[in-house]
C-alpha cells in the first residue's frame, strides 16, 4: 500500500474529493489515504489553519490530493493555497485543457497545458499595506532611487523574478513537452513594459530553448494571448506563464475546454506533489450535491500518471469521457442551460463514472 494525503478542504471540497477517492478506490491501485486539515475546518477542530501535522504528512507520503480551501478576500487570513504551494516548494503548476467530447466546449482540438511558475511574481506574499509607516519608507527610498515615482500614502506588491526560478519553471516545461511528445512552447509575457521581471523571464526562456531542438519554442504578450486563445486554442501546445499570467489565464483555459467543473491541475516540486482542480470551493453549493466532481477526479487522474499507474489512469479517463460522451448522468454545468431538469447531483456523476471504471477494469 502506498499511502497518500488527502486534504477535503472547504466548501464543496468534501464532496468532490469524497468522489475522487471513490474512483481510485474503485481503480484497485493500493492507496491508503492518510486524510489530513487545513484551512478552516482546521482551524475548528483546534489546529493552525496549516498545521505541521498536515504539512509532515504531505512531506513524508510526497503525494497529496486536495480539494478546495476558502480563502476569505480582504482579511488577514492570507491564501492557505497559496503558503501549501510556498512551503512545499511546489514551484510548478500543471494545468492541462483538453476538448471533452459531449461536454461544454466550442473548441474541438484543443489539447494544450499550462505550466505556470508558483512560487514568485505578485503572489510572493511581500505587500506593504497603504498609509503604514514601514511603507512611507519604502516609499521614500524607492522615490530615492528611482526616477518614476511612487505617490505617497500607497499601498504597494513587490514582483520578484529569480533567474533561479525562471530558469526552473522553463526547463520544466520543455521537460513536460518532451516526456508528452508535445511539439511546441511558448512562453508568455508582458516584456514590453516589464522590461526586467517579464523581460528576465523571456531572456531565459531564449536561452535554454536551443538545449531543446525538436520542440518549437516561441513568445506571446499575454494580452494578445488572451486573444488568440479565445480565436484559435488548437494553435497551442505547453504554455509557459510567471505566476500572476498563469493563474488567470487557466481559468481562460477552464473555461476553453469546458468550465471550471471539468478542469484539473497538479502542483509539482522536485520531492513533493499535489493535485488540486483548479476551481475554488465555490461556497454557495457547499452540501447541496450539486457540482461537478470531473475536475478533482481527472486530478486524481495526473495523481495517478504521476505515480507511473499509466493504465489505471487512462481507465479512469475513459471512464470521465465515456460519461461526459454519454450526456445522461452530468452536472448541471454541462447542461446546455443552467436549470436544466435533467441535470444530475455530484454523486449520481460519480456512480455513473464508477459503473464505466467497473466496465473498463
Ligand atoms: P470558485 O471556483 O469556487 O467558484 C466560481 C463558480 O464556478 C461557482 O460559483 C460555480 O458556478 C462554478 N464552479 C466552481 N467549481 C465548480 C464545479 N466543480 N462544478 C460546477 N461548477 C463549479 O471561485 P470563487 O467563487 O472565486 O472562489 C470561492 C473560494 O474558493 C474563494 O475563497 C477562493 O479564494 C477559493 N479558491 C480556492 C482555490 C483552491 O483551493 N485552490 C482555488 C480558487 C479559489
Amino acid at each position: 500500500m502506498r499511502k497518500v494525503s488527502l486534504i477535503p478542504g472547504d466548501g464543496i471540497g468534501p464532496e468532490v474529493t469524497d468522489a475522487a477517492r471513490a474512483c481510485i478506490d474503485a481503480l484497485d491501485v493500493g492507496i491508503e489515504w492518510e486524510v489530513v486539515l487545513a484551512g478552516e475546518p482546521a482551524v475548528k477542530k483546534g489546529g493552525s489553519l496549516l498545521p505541521k501535522e498536515t504539512l509532515d504528512s504531505i512531506r513524508r507520503n510526497k503525494i497529496a490530493l486536495k480539494g478546495p480551501i476558502t480563502t476569505p478576500i480582504g482579511t488577514g487570513f492570507r491564501s492557505i493555497n497559496v503558503a501549501l504551494r510556498q512551503e512545499l516548494d511546489l514551484y510548478a503548476c500543471v494545468r492541462p485543457s483538453r476538448y471533452i467530447e459531449g461536454g461544454n466546449s466550442k473548441y474541438p482540438g484543443v489539447n494544450l497545458v499550462i505550466v505556470r511558475e508558483n512560487s514568485e511574481d505578485l503572489y510572493a506574499g511581500v505587500e506593504f499595506k497603504d498609509q503604514d509607516s514601514k511603507t512611507e519608507g519604502l516609499i521614500e527610498y524607492i522615490n530615492g532611487i528611482s526616477e518614476k515615482k511612487v505617490r505617497k500614502g500607497s499601498a504597494i506588491s513587490i514582483k520578484p523574478f529569480s533567474r533561479f526560478a525562471c530558469e526552473r519553471i522553463i526547463r520544466f516545461a520543455f521537460a513536460l513537452a518532451k516526456k508528452e511528445n508535445r511539439k511546441k512552447v511558448t512562453c508568455i509575457h508582458k516584456a514590453n513594459i516589464m522590461k526586467f521581471t517579464d523581460g528576465l523571464f523571456l531572456k531565459i526562456f531564449k536561452e535554454i530553448a536551443p538545449a531543446y531542438p525538436g520542440i518549437e519554442a516561441n513568445d506571446v504578450i499575454v494580452d494578445n494571448l488572451c486573444m488568440q486563445l479565445v480565436l484559435r486554442p488548437q494553435e497551442f501546445d505547453v504554455l509557459v506563464l510567471p505566476n500572476l499570467y498563469g493563474d488567470i489565464v487557466s481559468d481562460l483555459c477552464a473555461g476553453l475546454m469546458g468550465g471550471l467543473g471539468v478542469a484539473p491541475g497538479a502542483n509539482i516540486g522536485e520531492e513533493t506533489a499535489l493535485f488540486e482542480p483548479v476551481h475554488g470551493a465555490a461556497p454557495k453549493y457547499t452540501g447541496k450535491n450539486k457540482v461537478n466532481p470531473v475536475a478533482t477526479i481527472l486530478s486524481a487522474q495526473l495523481m495517478l500518471t504521476h505515480m507511473g499507474e499509466h493504465k489505471k489512469a487512462k481507465i479512469l479517463e475513459e471512464a470521465v469521457c465515456a460519461v461526459i460522451r454519454e450526456k445522461k448522468f452530468t452536472t448541471y454545468d454541462l447542461k446546455p442551460t443552467r436549470n436544466d431538469p435533467a441535470a444530475v447531483g455530484t454523486k449520481e456523476m460519480t456512480e455513473a463514472i464508477l459503473k464505466e471504471i467497473k466496465k473498463l477494469l
